[in-house]
């Protein structure tokens, strides 16, 4: 079986196809700047040299039309015909209450997506688009929506509820959601295959977008990303979690929009907004290491954001069998990995130095007889909607 997988931004299309016999990359790629004068086409085949075009693309129609060309390409394609393709999965981010896992996109499923717009406004459109271009290019081909949140609807309602009065639950429903949920449970599958059922897990997803999620035997039980993506961890560009009262001072004391207070919070602050220096961990810790005193504070509150959620999730989880790191910085960052354990040492979490030396690539990273057993397990979010767009279509979901 093939299946290729979408995940649309609003400028952007990237794709992956899949042989799902072997879980392999046969094609991947992506279209940037939709909309812009100029857009570009870059696509990799196993075995074959890259090949990037930069054309005029209007829309993501036109955009999946020119992977599409890409992909049947005689010389730097991977299939022969698009009937080859048995299923497209679509990254579907906010599936609200409605989606409790992955579902066949058909017609009724693609309006409620679009009714869920008003939770996700800058994320939702995007993947109707991508939906709505695999109807106009490829008829007929069966689809499955993989949403962000639905790994989460096995929060209980005392995780999940904000202390607001319950007529916002009711009225525009307020409530945790949790995002990145493809990702924790590609990781918390692979821990699940590593060391048996009924663990009690935690996963750090730390890229410049981050997350915790609290695990139990597989299913999730709390998360910090909440109704959006802002709240939680400190992140690249997020604040994540502030006191409420601020936003509402600060729109008096600045003078801003609702809006603009919102852009404050989801792109100057974080790791930027400390530091001064960048978004991007790799430059906050190089200019640390240099002696600038914020960039080596923002690290510390980035730091003590992870700290705070883990053990908040041990006491809910009531203990902890693992911990698993992945993402951009949980699965390259040896520096933040070795940090976090040492702090964690009172779980009885034994560091293996030489094991956490390693960048990018799976690896038990505790040494044998830890008390808990830390991981990093790299994440694979296409693989893990692959694998749901194949087992929705065999009835295995
Ligand atoms: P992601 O959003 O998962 O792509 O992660 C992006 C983040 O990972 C950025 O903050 C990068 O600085 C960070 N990152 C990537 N490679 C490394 C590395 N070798 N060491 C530390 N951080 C890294």
């Amino acid at each position: 079986m093939k299946v290729l997988v979408i995940n649309c931004g609003s400028s952007s299309l990237k794709y992956q196809l899949f042989d799902m016999e072997s879980e392999t990359v046969l094609a991947k790629g992506m279209v940037e700047k939709i909309g812009l004068a100029q857009s570009l086409l870059s696509h990799s085949v196993a075995g074959k040299e890259k090949y990037e075009e930069e054309t005029p693309v209007k829309n993501h129609n036109q955009a999946l039309s020119l992977v599409l060309r890409a992909l049947l390409h005689e010389e730097h394609g991977a299939i022969g015909a698009l009937s080859e393709i048995d299923a497209v999965g679509h990254r579907a981010i906010h599936g609200a209450s409605t989606f409790t896992g992955s579902v066949i996109i058909i017609k009724e499923v693609l309006d409620t997506m679009k009714d869920l717009i008003a939770l996700a406004p800058l994320h939702n459109p995007p993947a109707i688009l991508g939906v709505e271009a695999c109807l106009e290019n490829m008829p007929g081909m069966p689809m499955v929506g993989v949403f962000d949140t639905s790994f989460y609807q096995t929060l209980p309602q005392k995780t999940y509820m904000y202390g607001l009065p319950y007529e916002y639950y009711e009225k525009y429903s307020m409530r945790r959601y949790g995002f990145h949920g493809t990702s924790h449970r590609f990781v918390s599958r692979r821990v699940t295959e590593l060391l048996g059922p009924g663990k009690k897990v935690i996963t750090c997803h730390l890229g410049s977008g981050a997350s915790i999620t609290a695990i139990d035997d597989g299913r999730a039980v709390d998360t910090s990303m909440g109704f959006t993506p802002l709240q939680g961890l400190l992140m690249g560009t997020r604040c994540g979690d502030i006191d409420p009262a601020i936003v509402g001072i600060l729109m008096e004391k600045e003078n801003l929009t609702p809006a603009q207070v919102s852009d404050v919070m989801n792109k100057k602050s974080g790791l930027l907004g400390l530091s001064g220096v960048s978004s991007d961990f790799r430059y906050v810790e190089e200019a640390a290491l240099a002696g600038n005193q914020r960039a080596a504070l923002a690290i510390e509150v980035f730091y003590q954001s992870i700290l705070r959620y883990i053990g908040s999730y041990i006491a809910e989880l009531g203990g902890l069998d693992a911990l698993v790191f992945t993402a951009g910085i949980g699965e390259n960052s040896v520096s933040a990995r070795e940090y976090l354990c040492r702090k964690l040492a009172y779980l009885g979490i034994e560091l293996d130095e030489a094991a956490n030396s390693l960048r990018g690539k799976e690896a038990e990273i505790s040494k044998a007889g830890s008390k808990v057993r830390v991981f990093v397990i790299p994440t694979n979010e296409e693989l893990m909607i692959a694998r749901d767009t194949r087992d929705v279509l065999l009835g295995r979901l």
